[in-house]
């Protein structure tokens, strides 16, 4: 039987949204960001898809231990790095890279006597401020880490961009200057240079000058667009996830009949309301506006009233003959998911990680 609200993954267009990513930056490697569930895709799905990417990243030590008692041989970073000794140990022990971008890790570096076996990737604060030495300390951080045994060398260095998604912005072009600039002053001669890392989705997709050696895609693997204004098919990606319910009732109502908690939306003429089995619990935005389209038989129809817990109410006026089991499409195929996130004033990223555990994955192949 299907599930009353299930998510779709077609896990084959990874591997497309990959090549997307080579073709943008066909000199760079690939570190595939793989956090917070990838993406809410499902972490070791997403993980085996990514069979050709260079090396993960997630944001946590944990999520870099499961996919190592996975049995994943490659290279990961963990972007938060560690906050204490015992942790450092869970990266050494699961050979994971850290990121280094406060003080207190410094620390705890110089004091484990041991040879190379930790990778670092060193972060820069170009401008973001939120982790990263700045650009004034950098060198003498660097300097103390070199000197340091427990680090693997070269070190690599990298940075975060904070507004790549704006395309007219100053501040892009800014922050990567920074970077360039501050790493050119530890690399004054021609010794060889550390592996630099700066662009997320939109620093490859819109900022030629952040592809360095290493590129950090995340959204994009998706096949979501990181920018406001375009969705991920118009830029060539393909998106991943579908999420599908179904009409559970449908009725009809009469001019002045109020619909749903509150009763925000009331009827200005008789028409058909038709209940769909998806709601906040399954992580359908609570803010999703009236007007938010859904597509019943394929066919886009207005959201109307409130999001409850389990259900949507939509104004079935344009298909009076729709009936209960009919399916309805939340987003994916004919509904772009960038289009919902703009209608509950959020970003695509909090949609998809927000999809709840009561959602059925389904794997397309299965299909
Ligand atoms: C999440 C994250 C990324 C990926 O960002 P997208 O916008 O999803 O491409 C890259 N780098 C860092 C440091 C991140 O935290």
């Amino acid at each position: 039987m299907i599930p009353a609200a299930y998510a779709v993954l077609n896990l084959e267009a990874v591997a497309h949204n990959l090549q997307k990513v080579r073709s943008c930056a066909p000199d760079a490697k690939i570190m595939a960001v793989i956090k917070a569930n990838g993406y809410g895709h499902g972490l070791l799905r997403i993980a085996d898809s990514l069979q050709e990417a260079d090396a993960f990243a997630v944001a946590r030590v944990d999520e870099g231990i499961h996919l190592r008692k996975a049995g994943i041989k490659k290279r990961i970073a963990v972007l938060e790095g560690f906050t204490c000794a015992e942790e450092l140990e869970e990266l050494l022990k699961y050979q994971l890279d850290a990121v280094v971008h406060c003080a207190v890790q410094v620390d705890i570096l110089e004091n484990r006597k041991e040879q190379g076996t930790c990778a670092i990737w060193l972060k820069l604060d170009t401008g973001m401020n939120r982790l990263g030495f700045k650009p004034m300390e950098f060198n003498a951080v660097y300097q103390r880490l070199m000197h340091a045994s427990i680090i693997k060398q070269p070190i690599n260095l990298m940075t975060h961009l904070a507004n790549a998604d704006d395309k007219e912005g100053a501040t892009t072009l800014t922050q990567i200057k920074l970077f360039n600039e501050t790493v050119d002053l530890i690399f004054p001669s021609l010794q060889q240079k550390s592996e630099c890392s700066i662009a997320n989705s939109a620093g490859i997709l819109a900022w030629q000058a952040a592809l360095t050696d290493w590129v950090r895609p995340g959204v994009m693997l998706y096949g979501i667009s990181p920018f406001p204004e375009s969705t991920g098919k118009q830029l060539g990606l393909k998106p991943i996830m579908g999420l599908y319910s179904r009409l559970i009732a449908v009725k009809s109502l009469e001019e002045g009949d109020k619909v749903g908690y509150s009763g925000t939306w009331i009827c200005d003429k008789a028409t058909t309301l038709g209940v769909v089995a998806i709601g906040y619990g399954d992580g359908y935005p609570r803010h999703a506006k009236t007007g938010t389209p859904v597509l019943v038989n394929g066919q886009r129809v207005p959201l109307i009233g409130r999001v409850s817990m389990d259900m949507i109410t939509v104004d079935l006026a344009t298909q009076p003959n729709a009936k209960p089991g009919d399916p309805v499409t939340l987003w994916g195929d004919g509904l772009p998911v960038e289009e919902i996130a703009l209608a509950a004033d959020t970003i695509p990223y909090t949609l998809v990680c927000g999809v709840t555990q009561r959602v059925q994955i389904v794997e397309k192949s299965a299909l």
